[in-house]
């Protein structure tokens, strides 16, 4: 038997290989609690003989002390503990993880197999950084002849790698998803830095972007809180020259500890991140088109070893960002253009479409198929050609299948204008531009086109029309109206002037030129009204005034018209004594137009009834005739201003179609309306004329205003102009109008005329032979007895500068009128002076 004490030293393990067989041959193992090989039990001699040859990394804790032996794949798993860990005790050279592995080595040491497929320690000391580590292991114990545990192997596997790589798939996969998800530019930044920050619990990270200058223009950053604002966040890239140009040139910055790194670069964080309290740092560029277009940083407060890993992650994080942007941009560019467009072809009621040839399906916007949403357009949704031709009026359906099938035929842009049917009945008119485009042999692909709803333009131009058309009837009925007298007026004056008439017939003759003449100035004085109420400067003169009085005038002036259609009249009027705050001449007139229209349109015989009654607070006065009547769809046109229905214009008695738009104008102007009903065409009509604020009681003599009274006495108005025919046209004028003219064609007589003659208005010419204007004004005035009503004197001259108006003023004279002179302004002195006329008598 060989005494082991004496083997040969390279008997000890002679069939091991390699380094660590090496090391363990030429330990000092004699120095160790294990003793010398030589003293080795054969189970740990033959253990360590396998462990040696393995090629997967092992290592065996032997004895109390659990001294390591371990082989060549397990030494870089020890990092710097390798190589002074052989023949160490288990603890000491695990000291820094123990309180996690020293449990699983008691477990084993107590006979358990002890099998883990992922654990992981955090190593504070193997590479002289903390780092985190994962492993699979089996502890295995080993028994003595006597069952007692001796040692424990151990086969494991460091799968930091794996573990840490899945990690960071499933972690970029989640930020795909995240980022994808988000519209805002800004947000993107935000949750990338965040999520990063997180993920590698980092105390800040922070993203840049820099301008085409170079410079930086934007920077979202997220920290946990350890590096803490107050004292500065790490500063960024931005502001470190010397880093950003590394950055420009593509190159990474990683700096583990700033305490110990050296460098320009490291010098240059160093000093700008002391005061935020940063050791370690990394920041990666994101190079486009050869251009740093942004940055991402990483800072932590303690040392941190940046794994290749790590900074891989980190550029990936920066790529993607950059991209997100990017789409967050663009699509929210597009998005604006695509609101902007639509609020734009909304507010200017443009709809599209776009049709694709060979499939037959036509794609409308929303306003299209709003539009056309009756027809089976649908909102959203397909539909084909024809049922976009469907949608438009029958009548206009052809001419457009006609358009559209030459256009996509020959492969031209077309327009249309058509109607399109809406819900609910009626149409609008729209314009459809199309246009086709072609593929390179000639055949039409798609057809996009637009839309416009020129409903509102296709209105005006039909008013306008319509205005044109009742202009040139009017003008013709005017030209009837005008020359009817014309005739009669005619052969009047030819009998007046034969030396051979009778007496008779020269009454005869000036009856009929005085009716023709009154009917004359009637027609004309409507159109005065009418144009005064359209360039609203008729004015109504209110005054307390009792409803039988408006009738009485009414009917006095339409009395000789019913009795020549020997209509019978009917009256209802309210017992009450009723008065309103009104015009009386004005209501009068309204009032006598109803009547007469009643009585011209109801064939001779008929009946027209009138009643005036108090209906709550309104004083109502209807006139309802047996007459032709009005279809129902022309009771509002005959408001308007020259609108005639065509049954009345067939007949002779119609007039100008002016009568009733001043009949309204009145009563609007009265804060009071006016309607018509009629059962149809051939079965009467009725008007009712409303005033509001109607009270009961009688007016007292001096409130009564009779609304006749005007038209009884009439103005007295004396000329005096040295200009014979100025002077006698200016008198007709005025006659036609109902005042009363006297003429002189000197200042004497003028002064002798206004003596005698006691005028309410007196015009006089300035330059006249005798006394000139300005003399008789003074000699008027001083003729003046107080008291007295004194005439309204009017100065006439060819000089209308402020001089001369001031001249006139101080001779005397009320007014002044420059030649020639404007007969609306006469007329409205006068019109003013029989206003003020009537307040004197009341
Ligand atoms: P004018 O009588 O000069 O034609 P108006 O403005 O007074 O003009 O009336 C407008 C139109 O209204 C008339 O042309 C006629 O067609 C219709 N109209 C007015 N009054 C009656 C009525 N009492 N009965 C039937 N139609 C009427």
């Amino acid at each position: 038997m060989t005494d082991p004490a004496k083997l040969e030293p390279t008997a000890f393990l002679p069939h091991a290989r390699g380094d660590m067989a090496d090391r363990v041959r030429r330990h000092d193992w004699a120095a160790t609690p294990l003793g010398a090989p030589e003293t080795w039990p054969d189970s740990l001699l033959a253990l360590v003989e396998i462990l040696l040859a393995c090629n997967e990394p092992r290592f065996l804790a032997w004895g109390p002390r659990r001294i390591m032996v371990y082989n060549d794949h397990y030494a870089p798993l020890c990092g710097s503990k390798h190589p002074a860990a052989l023949g160490q005790p288990f603890a000491e050279v695990w000291a820094d993880i123990l309180d996690d592995v020293g449990p699983i080595m008691e477990r084993a040491y107590g006979g358990e197999a002890v099998h883990m497929d992922d654990i992981m320690f955090t190593m504070r000391d193997r590479n002289g950084y903390p780092e985190e580590t994962h492993f699979a292991f089996s502890y295995i114990p080993v028994h003595g002849r006597t069952g007692e545990v001796s040692g424990m192997l151990c086969t494991c596997r460091e799968t930091t790698d794996a573990v840490l790589t899945q990690r960071l798939l499933s972690f970029q996969l989640r930020l795909g998803d995240v980022l994808r998800s988000i519209a805002d530019p800004d947000e993107v930044k935000r949750v990338a830095v965040r999520l990063l920050a997180e993920e590698l619990a980092l105390g800040q990270v922070g993203y840049g972007e820099i301008g085409a200058d170079g410079r930086a223009v934007t920077q979202t950053s997220h920290g946990d809180g350890s590096l803490p604002p107050s004292r500065g966040t790490p500063r960024s890239p931005a502001d470190m020259p010397t880093t950003l140009a590394a950055l420009g040139s593509g190159a990474r910055v990683a700096l583990h500890d700033l305490d110990r790194e050296t460098g320009p670069i490291a010098a240059e964080v160093a000093a700008t991140s002391r005061d935020s309290g940063a050791r370690a740092f990394a920041a990666l560029p994101l190079v486009k088109h050869g251009r740093l277009v942004a940055y991402l940083y990483l800072a932590n407060r303690t040392p941190r070893r940046w794994s290749e890993r790590e900074l891989e992650l980190a550029a990936e994080v920066a790529e993607r960002t950059w991209a997100a942007i990017e789409r967050a941009s663009t699509e929210s560019a597009l998005r604006r253009t695509r609101e902007r467009l639509a609020a734009t072809l909304d507010a200017a009621d443009i709809s599209t479409w776009d049709y694709d040839v060979g499939s037959d399906h036509l794609l409308p916007d929303d306003n299209l198929a709003s539009l056309c949403g009756l027809c089976g357009v649908s909102q959203g949704g397909r539909d084909q050609l024809e049922s976009f031709i469907a949608c438009t009026h029958p009548d206009d359906r052809e001419p457009l299948r006609q358009r559209l099938r030459q256009a996509l035929e020959q492969g031209q842009d077309w327009r249309s204008e058509h109607r399109v049917l809406q819900q609910g009945g009626g149409h609008r008119w729209v314009v459809a531009h199309g246009r086709v485009e072609r593929d390179a042999a000639g055949r039409a692909l798609r057809m996009p086109g637009v839309l416009v709803d020129i409903t509102d333009r296709k209105r005006a131009e039909e008013a306008l029309q319509e205005a044109d058309r009742r202009k040139d009837d009017f003008l013709a009925t005017l030209a009837h109206e005008l020359r009817n007298p014309l005739a009669p007026i005619r052969s009047a004056a030819r009998i007046s002037s034969d030396p051979s008439a009778t007496l008779q017939q020269l009454r005869w003759s000036h009856e009929v030129i005085e009716r023709q003449v009154r009917n004359m100035a009637l027609l004309l004085d409507d159109l005065l009204d009418v144009s005064r109420i359209t360039r609203g400067i008729l004015e109504v003169r209110k005054t307390p005034t009792a409803a039988a009085s408006i009738v009485e005038a009414a009917l006095e002036a339409a009395r000789p018209v019913l009795a020549a259609r020997k209509h019978k009249l009917e009256l209802d009027i309210d017992p009450e004594p009723l008065h309103v705050d009104a015009d009386p001449l004005r209501m009068a007139q309204a009032l006598s137009n109803l009547l007469t229209n009643a009585a011209k349109y109801t064939d001779p015989g008929g009946t027209v009834r009138l009643s005036a009654r108090r209906e709550r607070d309104a004083l109502v006065i209807r006139v309802s005739d047996s007459g032709i009547g009005i279809a129902p769809s022309s009771l509002e046109r005959i408001f308007a201003m020259f609108s005639q229905v065509e049954p009345a214009l067939e007949r002779s008695e119609g007039g100008l179609g002016i009568g009733l738009a001043l009949v309204k104008g009145i009563m609007e102007l009265h804060g009071g309306t006016v309607r018509a009903q009629s059962a149809g065409l051939g079965r009467g009509s009725e008007f009712v004329l409303s005033l509001p604020g109607v009270q009961v009681g009688t007016l007292s003599a001096a409130d009564h205003q009779p609304a006749s009274a005007a038209a009884a006495t009439p103005l007295r108005v004396a000329l005096a102009d040295d200009n014979v025919d100025g002077a006698e046209t200016l008198a007709a004028l005025l006659e036609l109008d109902g005042y009363e003219v006297r003429i002189a064609h000197d200042g004497l007589a003028a002064l002798e005329l206004v003596r005698s003659y006691r005028p309410d208005a007196v015009f006089l010419d300035i330059g006249m032979p005798g006394l000139n204007g300005y003399e008789v004004a003074r000699q008027l005035r001083e003729e003046q007895a107080p008291g007295e009503p004194a005439p309204v004197l009017v100065a006439l001259t060819g000089w209308g500068g402020a001089g001369d108006k001031q001249r006139a003023l101080d001779a005397g004279f009320d007014k002044h009128l420059t030649k020639p002179v404007d007969p609306d302004a006469l007329l409205d002195i006068l019109t003013e002076a029989a206003a003020s006329r009537q307040g004197l008598a009341a």
